[in-house]
């Protein structure tokens, strides 16, 4: 049965910012609930292993991810299972209502957005008919299925780079497909990708199609040279796309201010344009996504919405609550 909950900081998204978020609104004694339509962890789930957390040398993904949840469970911040599917300021006070697929509406003075997002695809023929048979997007999640096969990996930023090095412990031969003549991930990374010998460059191509066999699974790809027009093709039973992240904001007024690729823009406290909604983490237009920028963020979003909330008892809304700086791209 929908129910009505009321709390005081309502966070939608429980990866890495999320659970950040909620540790810290939950040692501010805010009264917190973390929705998330999974498991806790968003792109942590996804990746093997981080090398870049400070006092981590290495740890697995998921080990993080729980980690992170029973520190903010610790502080009392509330998880609940729940697709959100509007979020919304309606109230005259300012209370939003955020509310899920199963008809449950949280209503609180403040929203945290870390809803993350969603992997671009590349939108050519064959991709959607063989994705999950041959087609994937996390490679944590699909990698095992790939002992012993030639497979491709779409992309130049970190997470193509990164991946197409984790995917060689499972496949036999990866080649890296990038649309242009350098990466642009992180030195340390392509140095890591360029030393296996399992992994072989195929510069300024793109896909064109996906073809499969009469089983219906992945046997080939149709490729572009970008500066030639020729096309070629490569025999491969598996494409991992990692061209990007579109940001999760469908889910939120129209109206806040986002940039042109949809990322929410903040404040250096991350108040979006609508008072009393904040963002942290890869929703949000940045320089770089990384867990550690996420958390950061996410720290300031729960102190900056403590003392909106603070500023809103004593009685003075209409004035800015915090130092605001501008929005940041
Ligand atoms: P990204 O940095 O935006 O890179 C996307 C890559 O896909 C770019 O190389 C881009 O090419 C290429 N691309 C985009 N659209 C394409 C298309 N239609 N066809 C072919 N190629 C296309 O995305 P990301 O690698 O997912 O990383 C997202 C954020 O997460 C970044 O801030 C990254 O630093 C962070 N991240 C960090 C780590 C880590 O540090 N370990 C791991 C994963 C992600 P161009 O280069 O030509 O634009």
């Amino acid at each position: 049965m929908a129910t009505t909950h009321n709390y005081d900081v309502v966070i939608v998204g429980a990866g890495p910012a999320g659970m950040c978020a909620g540790m810290y609104a939950g040692r501010s004694m805010l009264k917190t609930v973390v929705l998330e339509r999974g498991f806790p962890g968003g792109e942590l789930l996804n990746t093997e292993l981080i090398e870049d957390y400070p006092g981590f040398e290495t740890i697995l993904g998921h080990e993080l991810a729980q980690k992170f949840a029973d520190h903010a469970a610790k502080f009392g911040a509330e998880f609940q299972n729940g697709v959100v599917v509007e979020c919304v300021q309606k109230r005259a006070d300012g209370t939003f209502e955020t509310r899920t697929e199963s008809g449950d509406v949280y209503l609180s003075k403040t929203v945290i957005v870390t809803a993350g997002g969603t992997p671009i695809k590349l939108g050519v023929p064959g991709e959607i008919e063989y994705a999950g048979k041959g087609v994937s997007y996390c490679a944590i999640c699909d990698g095992a299925f790939f002992r012993g096969h030639t497979i491709a990996v779409i992309g130049g930023g970190d997470a193509a780079t990164e991946e197409a090095d984790f995917l060689t412990r499972y496949a036999e031969k990866v080649y890296l497909i990038h649309r242009r003549g350098e990466l642009r991930a992180s030195k340390i990374l392509q140095q890591r990708l360029f030393a296996n010998p399992k992994v072989e460059l195929i510069w300024n191509k793109t896909v064109d199609a996906v073809e499969g066999d009469t089983q219906g699974l992945v046997r080939n790809l149709k490729l572009r040279d970008v500066n030639t027009n020729e096309t070629s093709e490569l025999a491969a039973t598996g494409m991992f796309v990692f061209v990007g992240f579109r940001p999760n904001t469908g889910i939120i007024d129209g109206h806040v201010e986002h940039d042109d690729m949809g990322y929410l823009l903040t404040d250096a406290n991350m108040h979006t344009s609508i008072r009393g909604l904040f963002a942290a983490g890869d929703v949000r237009a940045q320089l770089t996504r990384q867990v550690t920028t996420a958390v950061g963020d996410a720290t300031t979003a729960a102190i900056a919405a403590e003392k909106y909330l603070k500023a809103l008892a004593d009685g003075d809304p209409s004035e800015p609550i915090i130092g605001s700086g501008g929005y940041t791209v």
